[in-house]
């Protein structure tokens, strides 16, 4: 269905995406076509394609879509990836990957976001998402290897248990640095025990909270 915010989706892309240096066509397509406005609560719609993150709830968010777009380009998705995402929030992430992989784990640990992203992601039909609670700094390990991993919450390193439950060639995109600003850093499995690093920038997320990340 068109509608003002269709429009609003395709201005944000021309203006916030394109000219930032997103160029993977498949990742431009995905942005334009999920309705991002539909995973916030309704008085918070006009702001859903804004440059910026916009609270979820319990003192979460869903990240600027710029974040959304580098970090999924990072992962160089060609159709048939099974990835996991951890820190599900609003499920919006996980909808951009379910466009472009076959199959998203996410987890999250907060049930009350869990269960509101559920809800938009069944409305909206993603069959190939499935959601857990937990902790995700331990990952998921009976559905890994992963071809990519994403984490979406602040982190203090790299947790090992992610890096193990990668497949060789497999990419993990994490947030590292303190709590006031990371490094978005790309991990790349070459071999079992060797990982190229490369880093693609600054940003600020809410914390990763679990065994291997910060405590509460
Ligand atoms: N990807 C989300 C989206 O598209 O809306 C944005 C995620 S939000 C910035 C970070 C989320 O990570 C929060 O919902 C938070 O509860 C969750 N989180 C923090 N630590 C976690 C952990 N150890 N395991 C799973 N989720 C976690």
């Amino acid at each position: 269905m068109f509608n003002e915010y269709t429009s609003k989706r395709q201005k944000m892309v021309e203006t916030q995406l394109i000219p930032r240096g997103i160029k993977d066509p498949r990742v431009i397509e995905a942005m334009r076509k999920v309705p991002r406005h539909l995973f916030l609560d309704e008085a918070l719609w006009p702001e859903a394609y804004e440059d910026h993150p916009v609270p979820i709830g319990e003192k979460q968010t869903i990240s600027q879509p710029f974040i959304v777009a580098i970090m999924t380009e990072a992962l160089q998705l060609k159709g048939r990836e099974k990835i996991l995402e951890v820190g599900t929030g609003s499920g919006y992430q996980a909808a951009i990957l379910a466009e472009l992989a076959d199959q998203v784990y996410s987890i999250e640990r907060l049930p009350s976001i869990a269960k509101r992203a559920r809800k938009i992601l069944d409305q909206l039909k993603y069959s190939n998402i499935v959601i857990t609670i937990g902790d995700g700094t331990l990952g998921w390990k009976e559905h890994s290897p992963y071809d990519g991993i994403i984490v979406t919450a602040a982190s203090p390193y790299a947790p090992n248990t992610l890096l193990e439950q990668l497949t060789i060639g497999g990419r993990l995109i994490i947030p590292l640095g303190d709590e006031f600003t990371q490094d978005l850093t790309l991990y790349i499995k070459e071999t079992k025990d060797n990982y190229n690093k490369e880093s693609y920038g600054g940003c600020r997320f809410v914390k990763l909270i679990g065994e291997k990340g910060w405590k509460e």
